[in-house]
């Protein structure tokens, strides 16, 4: 079965045709027991199509073929520069498709075209163009004994590797965990979220063309108490990397422990603090703030979801930031100047709603927004709260939606108090012109990223995780390959 459609819509003229059924050992199958999830278009609520679910005896047959392709067709019989090329050419057939990754994210996903071109597939590409760089310099040490005795450290592919993502950026968040896996030599069976899986489809599409043999990567669709549980819990697959919510990271750790003890990379969610002091660049900062909170649609891990201002100038940002988050213009996903398009499904745009609610009843202000916008899909007003306490709901916990919480404070020590008691500890951004006091804090704040004088900034050198309940382990830069890697120490005696 194929999706096919055309699209004739201001940011989106095209073709698009996209196979819908589990990628398995080089080859698009049908799931053993038969299974189909419908892909619902967020901006209507309506169904776009269905692809094929897989189950346990799906990810079982996945991880045959992982294992038999690594035992005869990977790892370290691939020298690291020919799987560097292959990743290259990777890259350089999903440039030639970016446009249609865009609208099929878009589409499945509700984000702008726009961004998804530039931001999350730009992205993508960059990730696997990044690591194809990194495939043939993967080395140990030698470490010097004595005379007599030479040792040195190799970093050997782990094997049979399971990766799971969620819906938020679906192409980013496939490439940064497919590419530092792959370069590194392991086989990877990788399931994509259930509510964004086209993408990934089409993606399945280039991987033979790039060069890849059969059973090096598997793409598997299901849902995730299904397809995603039997990747965690399998005895066979040697390491599982999961991105997603604190809740499910949980599942996966204990499904992980008590099948075979692998090793899990876990990046989960977050309740970033934003901390602008009083003599910041307000300008500047409600900018990056706005940024921060409202970019793509307020679901990310990183969203700078309570904000901290001190009180000399609290009026101004509020001011400022207010006007801004005002003008943000929600709507069609293919306009050509959308920002935000409606939150990716039913559930998640109930979820906020709740959370909203449960605001309210707790004595917060609805400062701005707080309303759903028309009858027809799960758009939303960006929103501002005022007048928060730190025991409420809505400061405590990831909503993953437009909703900021604004909230003053007078000293530096109260606010680092604040900004630190969460059980999260993925990102946080401070806004100060004094250098000692910005390092100073960034230092102190307990996050996996510090932003000084900007706001939710991914490099791809740059690692990226959380403290805390936010996650383990590192992804991008360097530190992703340790992900994906076994140290074998080797003594020689002479
Ligand atoms: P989710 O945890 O519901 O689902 C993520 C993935 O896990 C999906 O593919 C899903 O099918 C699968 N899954 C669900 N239950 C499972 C189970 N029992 N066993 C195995 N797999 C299972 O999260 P979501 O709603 O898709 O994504 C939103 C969350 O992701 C937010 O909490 C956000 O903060 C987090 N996130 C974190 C990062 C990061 O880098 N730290 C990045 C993006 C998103």
């Amino acid at each position: 079965k194929t999706f096919e459609t055309t699209l004739d819509t201001p940011a989106f003229k095209g073709s698009l045709s996209v196979p819908l059924g589990l990628y398995i050992n080089g080859e698009f199958v049908d799931p053993i027991e038969g299974g189909e999830i419908d892909v619902i278009n967020p901006a209507n609520g309506r169904i776009i199509t269905s692809i094929a679910a897989g189950t346990q005896a799906d990810i079982d047959r996945a991880v045959d073929a992982a294992e038999r392709a690594y035992k005869t067709s990977w790892g370290f019989k691939v020298p690291g520069a020919q799987r560097g090329k292959m990743l290259a050419k990777l890259a350089h057939l999903m440039k030639e498709k970016q446009s249609e990754f865009a609208a099929l994210d878009a589409l499945a996903n509700g984000k702008a075209y726009n961004t998804a071109f530039s931001r999350d597939n730009s992205g993508a590409i960059a990730v696997m163009e990044y690591y194809a760089g990194w495939a043939d310099k993967i080395s140990g040490k030698t470490i010097e004994v004595n005379e007599n005795k030479m040792a040195y450290t190799r970093h050997e592919p782990i094997g049979v590797v399971g990766q799971i993502i969620p819906w938020n950026v679906p192409m980013f968040s496939l490439s940064l965990k497919l590419a530092p896996a792959l370069a590194t030599g392991n086989t990877v069976i990788l399931k994509p979220s259930e509510l964004t899986p086209l993408s990934a489809l089409l993606f399945c599409t280039l991987v033979a063309a790039a060069g890849f043999p059969p059973g090096v990567v598997n793409i598997v669709n299901g849902y995730g108490a299904s397809a995603g549980h039997a990747i965690a819990a399998h005895p066979r697959v040697r390491k599982v990397a999961f991105t997603g919510s604190t809740l499910t990271g949980r599942k996966i750790m204990e499904a992980a422990a008590r099948s075979n003890l692998k090793p899990v990379t876990l990046e989960l969610g977050g309740k970033s603090p934003t901390v602008v002091f009083g003599d910041a660049d307000v300008e500047q900062a409600v900018k990056w703030a706005i940024h921060g909170i409202y970019f793509n649609h307020g679901q990310n891990c990183s969203a700078g979801s309570r904000i901290y201002v001190q009180d000399t100038i609290y009026d101004e940002f509020l001011r400022g930031f207010t006007e801004q988050a005002r003008a943000i213009r929600v709507g069609d996903p293919f306009a050509t100047d959308t920002y935000q398009g409606p939150q990716v499904s039913e559930t998640q745009f109930q979820r906020i709603m709740s959370y909203i609610a449960s605001g309210k009843e707790s004595g917060a202000t609805v400062h701005l927004g707080g309303q759903r916008i028309g009858s027809e899909g799960y758009f939303m007003q960006p929103t501002i709260f005022t007048e928060c306490t730190p025991d409420m709901k809505i400061v405590q916990e990831e909503i993953f939606g437009p909703v900021a919480c604004l909230m003053r404070f007078g000293t530096e020590e109260e606010v680092l108090e604040r900004a630190n008691d969460t059980s999260y500890g993925l990102a946080a951004a401070v806004f100060t012109k004094d250098i000692d006091r910005a390092i100073r804090v960034a230092h102190a704040l307990e996050a996996g990223t510090a932003w000084i004088n900007c706001a939710n900034q991914t490099e791809i050198s740059m690692p990226f995780g959380g403290f805390k309940q936010s996650g383990i382990g590192r992804e991008l830069g360097e530190y992703a390959l340790e992900n994906y890697t076994n140290v074998k120490a080797v003594h020689v005696n002479i």
